[in-house]
């Protein structure tokens, strides 16, 4: 079996514990000790100037390497062109794209230096998994240096639709940077259509069935892996938790209210301002469920270092703050807004406590949380989904209450409707959705995506000829 390489930005180090490591990581990391593996990204530091020396230590049949950075190069890449660039233009959001080309160059130079501490470390036959958007150029500066191995990349986030792409001044560059990989996976079917019709009406590249691309005297192949959860840990996690001192303390402060819980990233792609605006709505509209549900937001802060999300988290402390003024009772909070991070068993705990997962983003390219929300349910007496038709979990969860995050109104009346569904129609929906939660999950999408990527320089057809 060949030895898997996997690049990523951050490295759940040997030590972090599965509760805390998240499903991908965890599931990487099996992947890793099962064929043996090397697991390459950066080490969380900077150093003026920085070398491009790795630190490189073993645990268990796991060699990890770090590679520490110069404090602008990060700058660049992280904060710049990794999330003031793409991650803006992926979420459809051209308000916030900010495009330097210092930044762009900076995102180059960190890729170009991540490949040449690489390749020391690879042999001829190694499998190489790149993660994510912060490493779309690494095949290409790969191949530069003469690594002909089967290299794959995943993009975890959405692929913007091509009038979308076509705002980011590198559009060109960064696809031809694709067709350095062997095999390049996105979440969705609709992330797959939008980066093949870029393909082929702005690149002149050349399509065959099944996604087979030639671009530029490259063939690569396009394809669609919808990551998932860990499921079976998930449910027991739901299972065990659900009777902790901690969650009988969150029971005693409900006191029989419903509650409606949101988990998310404190990221504006989870549109969490219409979420609390539609949460006012179901307040103002059905004043039956004042003093008689909940809402609790989890959003840990994220990226601080990038304006927008300091300036979202201001907006969203204002808007509770408005929210719970006009509604509040001595005896009831209506939103509880919490910035911090949970354990994971906890997490599934409160999700099996609620009565409804409020999963609204804007933009996403899955949305584990929706996953996540369904596995901790009893099969019994399930909550109810309620999900944004611009996650890429909607395509598999059909069984959700699906809601256009843009119409608040819409949503505070989908609050209501999942208020008051009956059990049999939430068990219903629940069984469909569980279903999908259950053969997809993150083991399966992992090993497809190896044994796709294993195999994907045996003979493609050519698309010139087939
Ligand atoms: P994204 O990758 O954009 O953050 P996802 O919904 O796909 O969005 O994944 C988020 C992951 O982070 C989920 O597995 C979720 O359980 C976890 N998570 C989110 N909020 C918290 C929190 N407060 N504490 C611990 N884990 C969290």
């Amino acid at each position: 079996m060949a030895r898997l390489v996997v690049v990523s930005n951050r490295v759940a180090s040997p030590k972090e514990r599965a509760a805390k490591a998240g499903g991908l990581a965890v599931a990487l990391r099996e992947a890793l000790s099962k064929r043996g593996g090397l697991w390459f990204g950066w080490s969380g530091e900077t150093e003026v100037g920085a070398p491009p020396e790795p630190k490189i230590f073993r645990s268990g049949r796991i060699t990890y390497g770090l590679l520490t950075l110069d404090p602008e190069d990060q700058r660049a890449h992280y904060a710049g062109y990794a999330n003031g660039t793409l991650w803006p233009l992926c979420h459809y959001r051209l308000g916030l794209l900010a495009f330097r080309r210092a930044d762009w160059e900076g995102y180059r130079r960190v890729n170009e230096h991540f490949a040449r501490a690489l390749l020391p470390l690879l042999k001829p036959d190694d499998i190489i998994w790149v993660h994510d958007y912060h490493f779309i150029p690494l095949a290409a500066e790969l191949r530069k240096l003469g690594f002909e191995g089967r290299v794959g990349y995943f993009h975890h986030i959405p692929w913007p639709a091509t009038a979308v792409f076509l705002s980011l001044p590198s559009h060109a560059a960064l696809v031809r940077d694709l067709s350095h990989y062997d095999l390049v996976g996105l979440q969705t079917e609709n992330d797959v259509r939008a980066l093949l019709t870029y393909i082929s009406s702005e690149s002149r590249g050349w399509l065959a069935p099944g996604g087979v691309v030639n671009l530029r005297e490259r063939t690569f192949r396009v394809a669609a892996y919808p990551i998932g959860i860990d499921a079976e840990a998930f449910v027991q996690d739901a299972k065990d938790a659900v009777g902790s001192d901690e969650m009988k303390r969150l029971r005693a402060s409900l006191a029989g209210k419903a509650l409606a819980v949101g988990v998310d990233r404190l990221d504006y792609s989870k549109g969490l301002p219409n979420k609390f605006a539609a949460f006012g709505e179901l307040l103002k509209n059905w004043p039956e469920h004042r003093s008689k549900v909940t809402m609790m937001q989890i959003a840990p802060l994220s990226r601080g270092e990038v304006a927008e999300y300091r300036a979202l988290r201001r907006e969203l402390e204002e808007l509770a703050g408005s929210i719970n003024g006009e509604y509040a009772e001595f005896d009831w909070v209506p939103l509880r807004y919490l910035n911090r991070p949970f354990q994971r068993a906890t997490l599934a705990a409160i999700y099996r406590t609620a009565r409804i997962g409020v999963v609204t983003p804007l933009r996403d390219g899955m949305n584990l949380v929706a996953k996540e929300y369904v596995a901790a349910q009893n099969p019994r007496d399930p909550g109810v989904l309620m999900l944004s038709r611009f996650a890429g979990a909607v395509d598999e969860m059909t069984g959700a209450l699906i809601v256009n995050p843009y119409d608040v109104e819409g949503m505070g009346e989908a609050l209501h409707t999942a208020l008051v569904m009956p059990l049999e129609e939430r068990r219903e929906r629940w069984r469909t959705n569980m279903k999908n939660v259950e053969t997809n999950t993150i083991h399966h999408w992992c090993e497809r995506f190896i044994a796709e990527l294993s195999s994907s320089q045996e003979a493609l057809p050519d698309p010139l000829t087939a």
